[in-house]
């Protein structure tokens, strides 16, 4: 299985999780700061991951995406690993 394949399926149990947490605590008295709470964990993990996936090759982060608008680099970050590392072709495992 490829590393995309697997983030999606991070992702999809990532959204029935988050679902199922925000249903289940919603009731609550502070149910709401629970899924924030739950929602503000996820976002550490995902910048976790963010800065500590990188490219065996260049070093790069995996999911930094450069983009180049009218000769200017942007970078903006991705939630799905892409196939291949975009700063220098690759191909990610
Ligand atoms: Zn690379």
């Amino acid at each position: 299985m490829s590393r995309r394949a697997k983030h999606k399926i991070i992702l999809i149990v990532w959204l029935i999780t988050f679902f199922l947490t925000g249903f289940g605590v919603w009731g609550f008295q502070a149910g709401h700061l629970m899924v924030i709470g739950f929602f503000m964990a996820s976002l550490v993990l995902y910048i976790l991951a963010a800065f500590l996936m990188r490219c065996p090759k260049c070093r790069m982060p995996v999911l930094l995406r450069p983009w180049k608008i009218f000769g200017m680099e942007l970078y903006t970050w991705s939630i799905l690993t892409p196939e291949q590392c975009r700063h220098c072709g690759e191909m990610l495992r």
